[in-house]
């Protein structure tokens, strides 16, 4: 690193006052909450349980056949699948039609 930033000094290309110094100290900096935000978010919206809407780990979750969906322990039933296919069915049409090519 220390022979890198010699390369930049000497080379004139390493402007210590230039744009990255402003990026960082100013948008820049807040990046990393945006990211955990983010990353929060994601993890919500894989993990929860269509029924119930709960934040489910993975491992618990029961996946809906022919769905993009999962649920959670309790919502594995049948009656649970069979509505969640429903509103699939309703919501995402193509994904639908797509996802139960040969199915039925
Ligand atoms: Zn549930």
């Amino acid at each position: 690193m220390v022979i890198f930033h010699w390369f930049l000094t000497f080379t004139g290309t390493n402007d210590e006052s230039g744009t990255w110094y402003g990026f960082w100290s100013g948008f820049g900096g807040s990046i990393p909450d945006f990211l955990l935000l983010g990353t929060i978010a994601a993890v919500y919206k894989r993990n929860k349980c269509q029924s119930c809407r709960r934040l489910v780990l993975k491992g618990g979750l029961g996946k809906v056949q022919g769905t993009h969906y999962e649920t959670c322990r309790r919502h594995t039933t049948t009656a649970d699948h069979d509505s969640l296919k429903e509103k699939h069915k309703k919501l995402h049409p193509e994904m639908h039609e797509h996802l139960n090519k040969g199915v039925q």
